[in-house]
Order: C-alpha cells, then structure tokens, then sequence
C-alpha cells in the first residue's frame, strides 16, 4: 500500500511517498516560495538524478498539482498513475481536542476550523494543502494526523493554566502541546531500542529543532509536555521565546508603544537564538560563532543549554521518575555539544556522560551517550515523523 504524506508551510509543501510493507521512501521532494515569484519543486529521481522544476506557483493548488506531476511523470516519477496512491496523511500541527487522527470528512473539517487559532502559522497552511489536493484528486482519502493528539493523555493538573475556568470552558484556553507525533515514533523506538516494554519506562524525551520541546512519556503516555496553547510556550527555539513573563505584553505596550499582534510576531520570529545572539536561528551557526567566542552566539547557547536542563528536571517529576533522557529532532540527534552540556547539569541524577558514545551518536545513528554505571541512560533517538503519519 502506498501513502503520501504531505507537510504544508506558508509558503512550502513537503512530501514523501512511503511502500508501507516495506517502509520503502519511493519519492520525496519539497516545494519552496509558494505564492511568490521563482518557485521550485526539487526532488532526486528513482534513478538518483536530482532536479529542481522551476514554475509558476501562485497558491498551493499549483505546487500540489506539480506534486502529482512529478510523481507520476513518464521518465522521473515513481509511480504510473495517482491511482495508486491509498491515500493521504497531513501533518496538522495544532488538533484541539482531536485525541487521534482522523480520515478528513466535511463534518470533521468544520470542526477542526474552530482550532484554526491555536496554530495560526501552520493550520491555514494545512487547510490549503488538503483543499489542493481535493482539488486534483477528488476521491483520495485524506487523514489529517495532529501534532497534538498524544498530548490528550496529559492529567487535567498538567494540561490547565491557572486561570478563570470559565476561559477553558468557552474558548478551550489550556494547554495542548505539539511534536506529539514525533512523541508516539520516538516513545516506541527507544523502547524497542532498548529492548524494553514502554510500560515500563519513565522517559523524558527532547524533541530538539528549529522549534524545540520536551515531554514527560511513562507507561507510554505522555504525562506533560512543555508547549501549550501554541507551540511558543517552553523551551528556547530559534526563533521563539519560549517561557515568558506574560506581562510582557502590557510592558512593551506601555514602553516601547508596541501592539499585540507586533509583540507576538517579535516573540515567535525574532527570539530564541536569533533573539539573543543577534546571528541566527540556526544552531550550528550559533555553535560555531561561540567557538569562534562571539559574546551573543555563547550567551544565546548557555540559555538554550540551561532551559533545557531546568525543563529536564521538571518532566523528571511529571513522568515520576527516569529511566531514559531522550534527544530527538535536527539538534538533538546532532548536536554532541549541546547533549554533553545538558548532561553537564544532570549529574545528581545520576547520569554520566560516555564521550565517545556521545560523538559517534550523530548524522542518523542512534545510541546510549551515558557510562553503563549511570542509573539512568540518556539515548539518541533520530524522528521520523513522516513514517509515523
Ligand atoms: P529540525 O527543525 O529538526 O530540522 O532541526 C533544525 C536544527 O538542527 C537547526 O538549528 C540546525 O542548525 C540543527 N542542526 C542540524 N545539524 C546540526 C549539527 N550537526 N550540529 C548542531 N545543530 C545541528
């Protein structure tokens, strides 16, 4: 059976088209600048040949269609006809009260536009791929897979702020987490990597990349994660606070005479690393500048390292105890700086660091980084998101 799963940013579509009784990737490819001028699809062929197709792409209609084009073009595609595709999995970030995916209905479509709020950079997008590929193939099963449904097992004490309950009760104000589907792939993987029934395991699980979050995973629940109402809440991420005094809002309004949604642009875009070090969102620039002993680059990694830390210690309570610290996501399987500093902080807990296990557990390997003596283990875990959906 063959699925495609397809990602849709503002202005890119990723897709990937799995052989799910093998697991087989038959075609992968991206869409850039959709809705602006010099759009491209690039793609490696079943031959290995790498293309970039330059086209006209004013809405994401066009570039789903090119999709299809391409993958079922004559001497490049990897398939002969549409018809062959089952069906369709959307990466959804933000699900609302969604506790699993769902096949795409109209009754369930216009359910799920009421959390359209909850993730304002990457639910419209969504919308516009599944109605793209609606467009083109009219009979295709769509399932729209959210980003938040593994975080629906989270107790109430977890998942609601400490605000007027009457918020919750209207407008569905409490938190809902994100990376939920990295979550479920990474949970089972490290149980099978460990050769440990998931029931069994108290993990905390660092989902580290542009965007960054935690969570607290036992009896393969999720328990608590640090995201919220949107993905902006927790951690530091490249281009996004993170946790935040919320009266930062009335402060900047009243002294820097700035308005609400200008405040909520600076804290999702322009925070994070970039906010800090004044360089880059991107954590290998950052890491390299540090080293190079640019003051903002090693300012803005010391905060990304100790957040971490301080998030580690806190879902350590929430999954009740810990057996497994997980890092997944592009710094988490990469970045052996950032995990041996982390581990750095986590010494009374009784992990220790093995150097050489650290430095070999990158570019797609996964491994345990901690000595054998340690009383909990801390493993490289690579995501697959896609697989999953
Ligand atoms: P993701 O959003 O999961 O694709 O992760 C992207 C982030 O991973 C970016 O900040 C990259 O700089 C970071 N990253 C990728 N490779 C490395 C590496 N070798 N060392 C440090 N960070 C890396």
């Amino acid at each position: 059976m063959k699925i495609l799963v397809i990602n849709c940013g503002s202005s890119s579509i990723k897709y990937k088209l799995y052989e799910m009784d093998t697991h087989a990737v038959l075609a992968a490819g991206g869409i850039e600048r959709v809705g602006q001028e010099g759009a491209f699809l690039k793609t490696t062929d079943h031959n290995g040949e790498k293309l970039q197709l330059n086209f006209d792409c004013p809405t994401h209609t066009e570039g789903i269609k090119m999709m299809f084009d391409t993958l079922t073009h004559p001497q490049h595609g990897a398939i002969k006809s549409i018809d062959e595709i089952a069906a369709a999995g959307h990466r959804i970030v933000a699900g609302g009260r969604f506790a699993e995916s769902r096949l795409v209905t109209p009754d369930m479509l216009e359910e799920w536009k009421t959390f359209m709020d909850l993730a304002p950079l990457h639910n419209p997008p969504a919308l516009k791929g599944y109605n793209a590929v609606k467009a083109v193939v009219e009979n295709m099963p769509n399932v729209f897979v959210f980003d938040t449904s593994f975080h629906q097992t989270m107790p109430e004490h977890a998942y609601k702020y400490a605000v007027p309950h009457e918020l919750y009760e209207k407008y569905g104000l409490r938190r809902y987490g994100a990376h939920g589907t990295s979550y479920r792939f990474v949970s089972d993987e490290t149980a099978r990597f460990l050769g440990k029934d998931k029931k069994d395991l108290r993990m905390v699980i660092a989902h580290l990349g542009n965007g960054a979050s935690i969570a607290a995973v036992a009896n393969g629940e999720c328990k608590d994660t640090s995201m919220g109402l949107t993905p902006l809440e927790g951690l530091v991420m490249g281009t996004r606070s993170g946790d935040i005094d919320p009266s930062v809002f009335s402060f900047l309004a009243e002294n820097a005479n700035m308005t609400i949604s200008q405040i909520t642009e600076m804290l999702n875009k322009k925070s994070g690393l970039l906010g800090i070090s004044g360089l880059s969102n991107d954590c290998r620039t950052i890491e390299e500048e540090a080293a190079n002993g640019h003051a903002g680059a090693k300012l803005a990694l010391e905060i990304f390292i100790y957040r971490l830390a301080k998030y580690i210690g806190s879902m350590t309570v929430a999954a009740g105890g810990l057996d497994a610290l997980v890092f997944t996501g592009g710094i988490g399987e990469n970045s052996d700086i950032i995990r041996e500093r982390v581990l750095g902080y986590l010494g009374f807990f009784g992990l220790q660091i093995d150097q050489e296990a650290n430095l070999k557990a990158r570019f797609g390997n996964a491994g345990v980084i901690t000595t054998a003596d340690s009383k909990a283990v801390a493993v490289v875990i690579p995501t697959n998101e896609e697989l999953m959906i």
